[in-house]
């Protein structure tokens, strides 16, 4: 069965200890999704300066943070890794003509692991983990997520993960269920209408044209996941929003599915819950 993609937002590391609207909908999330025979993870926390694909025989569990509650540094997610689909990554990315460097000692940073402990606590499919290059922007990422459209396919699931909104200097001083201020929203507002109309040429363009776009993002790496999941919906790629919710004020937590236009997003897409305000 053909995979959908999905972009979804982290959050803070301690989404799995916190009781927010997020992590409610990210732990029922894999249940409405047909079963993956493994996940491909783009993360914001893993920059190279060319893309680099994770294969090891058995994932470790990254820490990668600094300062939280000792509970979250005893979390492990002890997934196996799957160096077979990381040559099949490695093989599409260089068919499109991008490099491809083969990471084998490589775990999972918090980007892949938070999220995918609420999804798949199993930890019994195999995760493997893309980086990501924030000084080659939106197109790049766009492009290496069309290269991977075929891995959906193969059942890979595709989850670019990153934060919706992402400006950290207003972090501090808000706790986990705080709503969202205007200049947050209306930037979220404009993406997922850019998003859901598939205006591309825009979404490309968004630090010009998005309202708050700066702002929201200081640097691009929370967003750039997003290009390569939606990428790798491919051209006729359509969006449907699963989840919108604010956590910490300024971190929205929006969930995004992807397909291509003739695949239904089977079985049943969650409906979407509204938290924002
Ligand atoms: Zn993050």
């Amino acid at each position: 069965m053909t995979m959908p993609s999905l972009f979804l937002s982290h959050g803070a590391p301690t989404l799995p200890l916190t009781d927010t609207p997020a992590r409610a909908f990210l732990s029922q999330l894999g249940h409405t999704l047909p079963h993956p025979k493994a996940i491909l993870v783009i993360s914001a926390h893993w920059e190279t300066a060319t893309p680099t694909v994770s294969a090891v025989e058995s994932n470790e569990t990254i820490h990668d943070f600094r300062g939280f509650p000792r509970a979250l540094y005893d979390l492990r997610y002890p997934a196996p890794g799957s160096p077979a689909v990381a040559a099949r990554v490695a093989e599409h990315l260089h068919t499109a003509g991008f490099p491809c460097t083969i990471d084998r000692r490589r775990g999972l940073d918090h980007g892949a692991w938070v999220p995918l402990l609420l999804m798949y606590p199993q930890a019994d499919i195999p995760v493997l983990q893309l980086s990501v290059q924030p000084h080659l922007g939106p197109e790049h990422h766009l492009r290496i997520g069309r290269a991977l459209a075929p891995l959906r396919q193969e059942g890979v699931l595709i989850i670019g993960s990153g934060s919706f909104t992402h400006d950290l200097s207003e972090f501090r001083g808000h706790g986990p269920n705080d709503p969202a201020p205007p200049w947050v929203n209306s930037f979220a507002d404009w993406f997922d209408a850019a998003l859901t109309g598939m205006r591309t040429g825009e979404l490309l363009d968004y630090r010009r044209q998005a309202p708050f776009a700066v702002k929201n993002h200081p640097s691009e790496e929370h967003l750039l996941p997003l290009y390569a999941a939606l990428g790798a919906a491919g051209e006729d790629a359509h969006a449907e929003r699963l989840h919108a919710s604010a956590t910490y004020s300024v971190l929205r937590m929006d969930v995004y599915a992807f397909g291509g236009s003739s695949e239904r997003m089977e079985p049943a897409t969650p409906k979407v819950s509204f938290a924002t305000a």
